[in-house]
């Protein structure tokens, strides 16, 4: 990557609005700018300052603008950085670009900007990783994990991981260099213990992952049961509002409705589902394999009984059909304001069951509960790290086979020598979280996917 030249980008969504925001970062920003700002000579302004002036091209005003000076290293790239916010039309922002395109500033590729930053040393490349999850972030929880990464909490976590790690390393480097005389400087019951320690401090941040995922993609949360259960009435009680089509005749929702709602900070995307049954009707049995297959893409399922239809013993056997389900299970026991039902003959049904009246809307506070404890939101509270990054989980998981390797490597006494180099293949792998180690096509791959202009 050539950072010896100056790029430009629009920084602001592209369409009208009340103002836009141009930047420019290089080691001639300020110097462009300045050929073409009328008002103060920017070239002798200090950073971190505002200047108000004109942006004046071949003897024409092209706006009024103000012109933010940031001089390197004090800037979001480290570079010379100049923000140009002009009024909010897209031809004034084309044509204030073009001209300075014309002074020799070059357009900038997606995320170059924050690539730069990162190559600056500004901040490590999960920290880079997230700016865009705090840009994309449509909740308070995704919000809140974007920002933990952004402010170096997760980076931290795996420094002191790679720490102890190039410290094991080079008691077993050591060893090696000593193999003639038969020495060993690490016992290896001391080692195998340290690995021990270290897969037990990375356990929690893969375990994370699932809850992480979830809040930055939103819970995929699917809504099951047979006909006139409920489940309809059940998503508008929860939407609040009249979404999906509620009847008396059985199938009604012949196929699935999908909605977003915000609890607790989280996205859930619920779908509601046509009845699940063993039907001859064409068109249902379509619906019920779309629900079959929402099922297995769900990472939450309600299922809503239909108390006045079902007995501890009938749901027992439908249930059995879910026993291999990786993701919770909702029991929802509805229709309560209608049948005199005793709880203690139902709890062995499910690991979560909650007794409701999605008509008379009884039991959704417990059940909006119920729906953030499955998916693991506690976790939220406590300032721990979450892993929300496809990358970084498969870089973790890459951590822990190798480090299993290791430690499968000591206890049979294997030579130093492949447990070296399983160790410098764990390393790799965190390293490259982080970007300590990091290559073009990493790079490309990760900053290829941010917008231009970040
Ligand atoms: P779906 O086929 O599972 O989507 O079921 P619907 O939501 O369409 O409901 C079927 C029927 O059950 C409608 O007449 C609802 O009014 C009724 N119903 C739903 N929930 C309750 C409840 O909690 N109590 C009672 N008494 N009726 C309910």
């Amino acid at each position: 990557m050539n950072i010896s030249d100056t790029i430009i980008a629009l920084a602001t969504p592209a369409g009208v609005g009340a103002i836009g925001v141009i930047r420019l970062s290089g080691p001639n920003a300020i110097a462009m700018v300045n050929e073409v700002f009328k008002g103060k000579d920017l070239s002798k302004q200090e950073g971190n300052t505002l200047h108000f002036g004109r942006i004046e091209y071949q003897a024409q005003v092209l706006d009024e603008v103000l012109v933010s000076l940031f001089r390197a290293p004090k800037s979001y790239t480290k570079e010379e950085v100049v923000e140009i916010s002009c009024h909010g039309s897209p031809y004034i922002l084309e044509s204030v670009i073009q001209c300075l395109v014309e002074q020799g500033a070059r357009l900038a590729q997606p995320g170059e900007f924050t690539q730069r930053a990162f190559m600056n040393g500004a901040f490590d490349l999960a920290q880079a990783e997230a700016v865009a999850d705090l840009i994309a972030a449509d909740s308070k929880a995704a919000q809140r994990a974007a920002m933990h990464q952004l402010r170096g909490g997760f980076s931290k976590e795996l420094a002191l991981l790679r720490e102890q790690l190039i410290h094991f390393a080079s008691l077993i480097e050591l060893e090696l260099d000593f193999s003639e005389e038969d020495v060993e400087f690490a016992d290896r019951e001391d080692l195998q213990n340290l690995v021990l320690q270290l897969l037990e401090k990375l356990q929690p941040l893969l375990d994370s992952f699932k809850t992480g995922n979830a809040i930055k993609n939103g819970v995929a949360t699917v809504i099951i049961g047979k006909p006139n259960a409920g489940k309809s009435t059940l998503l508008n009680a929860l939407l609040k509002e009249d979404r999906a089509i509620v009847s008396d005749i059985a199938g009604t929702t012949r196929d699935s409705l999908e909605d977003e709602w915000l609890l607790g900070g989280v996205r859930f995307r619920l779908v509601d589902t046509a009845g699940l049954r063993e039907t001859t009707d064409v068109i249902e049995a379509i619906g019920v394999e779309r629900t079959n297959a929402w099922v297995k893409k769900a990472q939450l399922v309600l299922y809503v009984a239909d108390l006045s239809q079902e007995s501890p013993m009938s749901l027992q056997t439908v249930l059995s059909e879910y026993s291999d389900l990786e993701v919770p299970l909702i029991l929802l026991l509805n229709k309560t304001d209608e049948v005199n039902f005793k709880s203690s003959d139902w709890v062995e049904l499910a690991e979560y069951i909650v007794p409701i009246s999605a008509k008379k809307q009884v039991g959704l506070d417990t059940l909006e509960q119920t729906l953030l404890d499955a998916v693991g939101i506690h976790q939220l509270n406590d300032q721990g790290t979450l892993v929300t990054n496809v990358r970084h989980y498969q870089k973790l998981l890459q951590t822990k086979e190798t480090l299993i390797e290791v430690l499968n490597a000591l206890r049979t006494d294997l030579s130093g020598d492949f447990v070296a180099q399983d160790l410098r293949h764990a390393l790799y792998h965190l390293g490259e979280i982080t970007g300590t180690i990091s290559n073009d096509d990493l790079l490309k791959n990760i900053f290829g996917k941010f917008c231009i202009g970040k």
